[in-house]
């Protein structure tokens, strides 16, 4: 195994194959607290990829119910066990240490449990790249099953299902939320580590994790090690497939596209306005430029209000979510690590920056690589957690990649007076 560096881990960690990083990085950030769970997303992707014979069971991108569904079913609880298992098998109780390495380095601190590659070569004998398993068949028949199922609690008589804790926000004490899933084009893919035919590959213009169907014969060691759970086998092919990241739009090949990279088609369907895609430029040592007016790169770098799901894991995951404000905090932290209080914190009471930015969700389906903001006035103050706040009619704006402008959106939303009612003619 070689050391690799691993800045969602805050540490170096062990991975087959030394550090190969490619220019830019497709990456994403979804606003958990917007979804509706209309499954848009979900039927967008599959009505583009997977809607032959054999891709019946294949939803690249999901939305599932926490904390009881999951696509393949309870797919990241049994991940876990996996590694608990492992952690507690070396005398290892995994946490996050605070460090005193730079943030850029550590943002989260530092976690000392084993990953998913670090647990595979501690086995005996060491016989596989990644712990992980196979779902059974029916785990992948239901992908929406528990939608909308709460977590029940136990409501103190007479509450109304809140409960008040010091520095934390209300939480509701029956709850769920919904999680949106697509592979997460991760920097260290399990997938490709676990390949014996070393069919899948990560592209160096964009770093897209892709499967070559020709080299493929379906062992599924792809299937066996993804903890995320998206890399799929198709029967009637008999090879694997995964999410593409529709990467004919990031080339700029759609028709409507100018030439410009385009989001996939699951983050542009979006009615909910929760995700916003980017590609981020890398140095040389793979590590994300510092590049503030990056909207990906400011919500997750510098705002540090968008976290990676299940860091833990040890793939350098490239989605990044915006935490739920409702659900408990131990659960947010089991799934996203030790940066949930700081994210909602930045979500509650936004900058005047950040309030900006999060308007650029879902205003054009060109990729945004960089934003400007326009200062407007003072249009409303209150307080928030006892600190006086302020929203300012600001005006973001979002450009391409060739730096031009291609949307422009006020934080407060325009007011459209309809014209004078119209006899209707039928
Ligand atoms: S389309 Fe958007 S709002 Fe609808 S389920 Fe998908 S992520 Fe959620
Ligand atoms: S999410 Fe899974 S399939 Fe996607 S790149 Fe990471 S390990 Fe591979």
């Amino acid at each position: 195994m070689a050391d690799v560096r691993n800045w969602q881990l805050g540490r170096t960690m062990g991975y087959p194959y030394p550090e190969s990083h490619p220019e830019r990085q497709f990456a994403f950030v979804f606003n958990i607290n917007r979804c509706i769970a209309c499954q848009t997303c979900s039927m967008a992707c599959k009505s583009t990829w997977t809607f032959s014979k054999g891709q019946e069971s294949m939803w690249w991108n999901n939305v599932e119910t926490k904390p009881y569904g999951g696509y393949p079913r309870h797919w990241d609880v049994k991940v876990l066990e996996l590694l608990d298992e492992a952690n507690s098998t070396a005398g290892v109780e995994p946490s996050w240490q605070p460090t005193t390495a730079a943030d850029r380095e550590a943002p989260y601190g530092s976690y000392d449990g084993m990953t998913i590659f670090e647990a595979a070569a501690a086995e005996t004998p060491p016989v596989r790249q990644a712990v992980g398993y196979q779902p059974a068949q029916d785990e992948w028949s239901a992908p929406n099953i528990f939608e909308d199922v709460p977590h029940p609690g136990r409501p103190a008589p007479g509450s109304l299902g809140l409960e008040q804790d010091g520095a934390q926000l209300p939480e509701h004490v029956a709850w769920f939320f919904y999680l949106q899933r697509l592979c997460n084009h991760c920097t260290y893919p399990a997938c490709l580590a676990a390949c014996p035919r070393k069919a899948i590959y990560k592209r160096p213009e964009d770093g897209i994790v892709l499967i070559d169907q020709a080299r493929c014969r379906g062992y599924r060691k792809c299937v066996e090690a993804c903890p995320y759970k998206k890399s799929m086998y198709r029967p009637t092919t008999r090879v694997s497939e995964k999410c593409v990241a529709c990467y004919p739009r990031i080339e700029g090949h759609d028709p409507l596209s100018d030439g410009m990279p385009m989001e996939t088609r699951c983050m542009s369907a979006c009615p909910g306005k929760i995700r916003l895609q980017g590609l981020v430029a890398l140095d040389a040592d793979g590590s994300w430029a510092d590049d503030p007016q990056n909207p990906i790169v400011f919500m997750v770098r510098h705002e540090k209000v968008a976290l990676p799901l299940y860091p833990q894991f040890g793939t350098e995951p490239n989605g990044f979510y915006i935490p739920p404000r409702w659900a408990p905090r131990d659960y947010l932290v089991q799934m996203f690590g030790p940066g949930v209080d700081e994210a909602l914190a930045r979500y509650r009471a936004p900058s005047r920056e950040l309030l900006a930015v999060l308007q650029l969700f879902r205003a054009t389906q060109k990729i945004i690589f960089r934003f400007e903001i326009e200062e407007g006035p003072k249009v409303f103050e209150t307080e928030i957690d006892g600190k006086p706040w302020s929203m300012y009619d600001d005006t973001v704006i979002g450009l391409d990649q060739k730096g031009r402008e291609v949307v422009r959106v006020k934080v407060e939303e325009p007011i459209h007076q309809r014209p004078a009612p119209r006899v209707n003619s039928i």
